[in-house]
């Protein structure tokens, strides 16, 4: 598939994954993917598995991602995980602000950009999630929200940061629910971020900056999706559990 920006498929493995589990798929991942160049390929298996499944990767062509990172270097935060400490274990990417985080730990725009500068300070890059409810889709809202997603998760990086960032638009509604924008649902939210990206920065930069899609992506319909011009990637939470769905919809999606 010929696109204007590489695709970038991501799998988010949530609290999913033992040591071992999660070296059983990496291995399997290898072994499927290994000679995929055409995609950016990157794993986010929890923290407790990065050390081992960064061992098993490092020969490969698949990166590393976390789901998380703290918005401080580091001091008294119990709990908490900072970049650097990411950085041990070759993680190139963060998952900021997924749809989760903000229900669960009630995560704010203000925070998922402080956040994205504290992962740009220590070269990560930060895969930034937005995405609107079914209530506000249905209440007419959708530009709205992500607007303020956008404008507020991305605020005070500089063009060049945002072009080393990801958006990843994930409606809350289509998120481990088994329902899929449509590909004109998908491909208009893509397209409608990216001149809020253009507003921010400027056309070239928005021309730069890859719009992953997420919600309940799978081997099915990963091709028609991946073919909608601004639509460049994945990011996928169920499938991306089990070697055989998540390298199906990577194929797929060449
Ligand atoms: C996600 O949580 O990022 C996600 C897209 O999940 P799923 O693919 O399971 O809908």
């Amino acid at each position: 598939m010929d696109k204007e920006r590489k695709l970038i498929i991501a799998g988010n493995w949530k609290m999913n994954k033992t040591v071992a589990e999660a070296l059983d798929l990496v291995q399997g991942l290898k072994r499927e993917l290994g000679a995929i160049k055409e995609v950016d390929l990157v794993i986010c298996p929890p923290f407790t598995a990065l050390s081992e499944v960064s061992k098993a990767s490092l020969d490969s062509n698949i990166r590393l991602g976390a789901q998380n990172m703290s918005e401080h270097g580091g001091g008294a935060y119990t709990g908490e995980v900072s970049a650097l400490m990411l950085k041990e274990f070759s993680v190139k990417y963060v998952i900021l602000g997924h749809s989760e985080r903000r229900q669960y730990q009630k995560e704010s725009d203000a925070l998922v950009a402080r956040k994205a500068a504290a992962a740009h300070a220590m070269e990560l890059k930060p895969i930034i999630c937005v995405g609107e409810t079914l209530q506000e889709r249905e209440g007419g809202l959708m530009e709205k929200v992500l607007e303020t997603q956008i404008r507020g998760s991305l605020a005070g990086l500089s063009k060049e940061q945002a072009v080393e960032s990801i958006v990843a638009y994930e409606p809350v509604w289509a998120i481990d629910t088994g329902k899929t924008a449509s590909t004109e649902q998908a491909q208009s939210a893509h397209a409608f971020i990216r001149s809020i990206l253009s507003g921010m920065f400027d056309e070239p930069a928005a021309k730069r900056i890859r719009i992953q899609y997420g919600g309940s992506v799978k081997a099915a319909n990963a091709r028609e999706l991946m073919s909608q011009a601004d639509v460049d990637g994945a990011l996928v939470g169920g499938a991306s559990l089990e070697e055989r769905s998540f390298a199906d919809i990577v194929k797929n999606s060449i």
